[in-house]
């Protein structure tokens, strides 16, 4: 797997707290299931997301065995790429200037 499948980039979103998976578009509020604040949420591998389903076809995405099977695989693959807007700092802060 490399970065050229950035089409799917960023669909999945992971609470690192406890493993809740949110589809489809970046968290907007706290984890529904531990409230965690939005930040703690990590982009998902697809492949590791791929890899749960079809552990666990039996039950939903957010059922505790897959959020307990996706904690175990951060820790495994080391993932710990965060949110667009969790921790990064912008030089200066100047997001209004239009350079190019
Ligand atoms: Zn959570």
């Amino acid at each position: 797997m490399t970065e050229s499948n950035t089409y799917m980039y960023a669909l999945l979103w992971t609470c690192s707290s406890c493993g809740y998976v949110r589809e489809g578009g970046q968290p907007k509020m706290e984890c529904p299931t531990c409230a965690a604040y939005k930040t703690a949420f990590i982009s998902f591998p697809q492949h590791l997301e791929k890899e749960i389903r079809e552990t666990f076809t039996e039950v939903p995405p957010n059922h505790k065995e897959c959020r307990a099977k996706r904690m175990e695989l951060i820790v495994e693959h080391d993932v710990k790429e965060k949110s667009p807007f969790a921790g990064r700092i912008l030089p200066a802060a100047s997001g209004n200037t239009m350079d190019n």
